[in-house]
């Protein structure tokens, strides 16, 4: 059974790409079968996995507006076992076009439904914002991975986001659930970075990961070079870590680590 994952969050810039990426490639590079779906307009996993713009032709856009089937968007990426549906600009425009539209919340998961026998995780890069298209994500999850920021105001929003959460769980999606709590780019150099640890872990409890992803620059440039991290550069800090969030949740899932 294939688990879809949401990585989600409404603020921007809390490392939702840099782990939807590099978890994916972490559980890809441990055997299993892996899917990206980038359903951010801004598109940032889409080239930070090394697809470029000019090699594609239908995206996640007519998937969910055109209903073509998803099978003709995907892409596979220097991985053997990591696929990628990939999102350009004209994402955009779906948010307003979805409200007047038939079934607008269940476009995605009726999609994934068409490919989910061959995959064992798909993941799903949401945009920064709460609309449609990441109703659609929710809608289509088994559950969400929440990245939350080290810094200042790390919690702001979170209780809208759960609220949403609430939300499709009462009208469309009742199984849906919080996959875990992952804090990220820790500055292990200051302070406060270790009072919003602990203030994540005192109201999320159980749900934060173990593993934190401290701010590591090679984290930020692979992207740059189309790679995710266990590619770019397999025994640095950032691809240690990412393997041990892949651990976390791969046993969470009762798989096993096969590496
Ligand atoms: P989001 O998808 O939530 O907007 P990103 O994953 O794109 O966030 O991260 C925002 C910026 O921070 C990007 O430039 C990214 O390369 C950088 N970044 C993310 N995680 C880390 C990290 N652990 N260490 C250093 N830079 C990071
Ligand atoms: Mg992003």
């Amino acid at each position: 059974m294939v688990n879809v994952i949401s990585v989600a969050n409404q603020k921007g810039g809390v490392g939702k790409t840099t782990t939807t990426i590099n978890l994916a490639a972490s559980i890809a590079d441990r055997g299993y079968r892996v899917l990206i779906v980038d359903i951010d307009p801004q598109g940032n996993a889409t080239s930070g996995l090394g697809i470029e713009k000019s090699e594609i032709d239908q995206d996640i856009y007519n998937v969910l507006i055109d209903e073509i089937p998803i099978q003709d968007t995907i892409h596979h990426t220097s991985m053997a076992k990591l696929d990628m549906v990939p999102a350009t600009i004209n994402l955009s425009g779906a948010e307003t076009e979805l409200i007047s539209m038939m079934a607008r919340e269940t476009r995605l998961k009726s999609a994934l439904d068409a490919v989910s026998d061959q995959y064992d995780f798909i993941f799903i890069d949401c945009p920064p914002s709460l609309g449609q298209l990441s109703i659609n994500a929710f809608t289509a999850s088994d559950s969400i991975l929440i990245p939350v920021q080290s810094e200042y105001y790390a919690m702001e929003g979170l209780s809208q986001l759960l609220n949403t959460i609430r939300l499709v769980q009462k009208h469309f999606n009742k199984d849906l659930g919080v996959e875990g709590v992952l804090l990220t780019m820790l500055d292990a150099r200051t302070n406060l970075g270790a009072e919003v640890v602990k203030e994540v872990q005192s109201y999320f409890s159980k749900k934060v990961y173990k593993t934190i992803i401290p701010r590591i620059t090679k984290l930020a440039e692979a992207p740059s070079y189309g790679q995710p991290i266990t590619e770019y550069a397999p025994r640095s800090r950032g691809a240690k870590v990412y393997d041990d969030l892949a651990k976390e949740v791969l046993k969470a899932h009762g798989k096993r680590l096969q590496k």
